[in-house]
């Protein structure tokens, strides 16, 4: 297949007038429009002057269309692959909610399970397991009652029933440092969340191989000036990639805009933590065993008188309009902010070298967006999964 006429971004930024030819599942070619030729009966796509971008990457997101990771389910995972395609995203990790052991086991399993069955949508790349091991006093809507201290036992028998690639923990609580580097010594990447730690404790983890932040400033120790906090190290400390929800509910426009000059886009994932009602109309929603009012735009727990709390619960937040958002926080352009939605994400979970960009080699993970940053069509692995003018 071939993809012409689009404004594609290369390695050098957007080129105008570039084909993209693709070859099974992988990009084959990337060039000017009269350099890329077409086998016979090749299927040619015309990207009619739109931009063509590596595919979104969200490596935290439990749930949308009604459904959840924690469902545990075939059809609640293809249900989220469908919807998040029809919003640019090429690969995602399915997160968890802290829960009993054996609701997070069947989560996994159900995930290893879907992967080895024919699928379409975008491509579950894995796991995100966040916590069982926060903290409490950070726990935002996390189920307290789950909320345990570090168990390297546990933590094995999660990495052995399916593909975990990233675990969200606090390090100061009992038992991190052992967890941490049993993780990384499985390749499984560390993020620091639901965390009361101090700056110290923080740059402690960095030295154990944390190299993750989950949803940077929600759930943690803020930035004081005489006390930088969990913040503080995540903002400065190169060896972490920062989550951000550019939804503008969980972080003032302001907020993301420092945290992105801080970071770089280089360091920078734009997340969703997008839950079930994500693309569905407002209401009440379970979100791990607990009721979330979904109003305005804003997910919020529901207290013991019935009403909404003060505690966000996740957002329905697509990765395509965060990247509007970003951009819009910080005035940077497509190319700048692009980053943060692909490669970065990418890399920070290991996988820079096979999603995240369009080069010859890479798989064929691909978004076309229109000159408003919509999402017109997506491929995955070679194949078109979303077409919202049906080229
Ligand atoms: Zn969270």
């Amino acid at each position: 297949m071939i993809i012409r006429h689009g404004i594609v971004f290369t390695s050098h930024g957007f080129e105008p007038n570039y084909s993209t030819r693709i070859d099974g599942e992988r990009i084959a070619e990337i060039g000017p429009d009269s350099a890329v030729t077409a086998a016979n009966g090749e299927q040619s796509l015309d990207a009619q002057g739109g931009f063509v971008v590596p595919g979104f990457v969200d490596v935290h997101v439990h749930g949308a269309a009604g459904y959840d990771t924690m469902d545990a389910s075939a059809e609640a995972l293809a249900g989220m692959a469908a919807f998040f395609a029809r919003h640019g995203v090429t690969s995602f990790l399915a997160t968890t909610i802290t829960a009993p052991r054996a609701a997070t086991l069947a989560a996994i399993r159900a995930v290893a399970s879907y992967r080895e069955s024919p699928h379409s949508g975008a491509r579950l790349i894995g796991l995100h397991l966040e916590g069982p091991y926060l903290n409490r006093a950070a726990k935002g809507a996390q189920p307290e009652q789950f909320c345990r201290a570090p168990d390297v036992a546990e933590l094995d028998e999660f990495a052995a029933a399916g593909p975990v690639r990233l675990i969200s923990l606090a390090p100061e609580l009992p038992g991190a440092e052992a967890c941490v580097r049993a993780a990384v010594s499985r390749g499984i990447h560390v993020a620091v969340g639901h965390t009361q730690a101090t700056y110290e404790q923080v740059e402690e983890a960095a030295a154990w191989g944390v190299d993750h932040a989950a949803h940077t400033f929600n759930a943690m120790t803020g930035l004081h000036h005489r006390q930088p906090g969990a913040v503080g190290a995540i903002l400065t400390d190169d060896r972490l990639v920062a989550e951000i929800i550019a939804d503008g509910i969980h972080l003032h426009p302001a907020v993301i805009a420092l945290a992105v000059r801080a970071k770089t886009p280089t360091r920078m994932a734009l997340i969703t933590d997008a839950i079930r009602a994500t693309g569905l109309p407002e209401g009440i929603y379970d979100l791990g065993g607990q009721d979330v009012i979904v109003r305005n735009g804003s997910c919020w727990l529901i207290d013991a008188s019935g009403g909404a709390s003060r505690t966000l619960a996740g957002s329905t937040l697509t990765l395509e309009a965060g990247l509007r958002n970003a951009m819009l926080a910080t005035g940077l352009s497509l190319a700048e902010a692009l980053p943060m939605a692909t490669t970065t994400p990418a890399a920070s979970i290991g996988m820079a070298g096979q999603i995240g960009t369009l080069a010859p080699g890479y798989l064929a993970d691909i978004a076309l967006l229109d000159q408003a940053g919509r999402v017109q069509l997506t491929v995955v692995g070679g194949r078109v999964v979303y077409d919202s003018l049906a080229h």
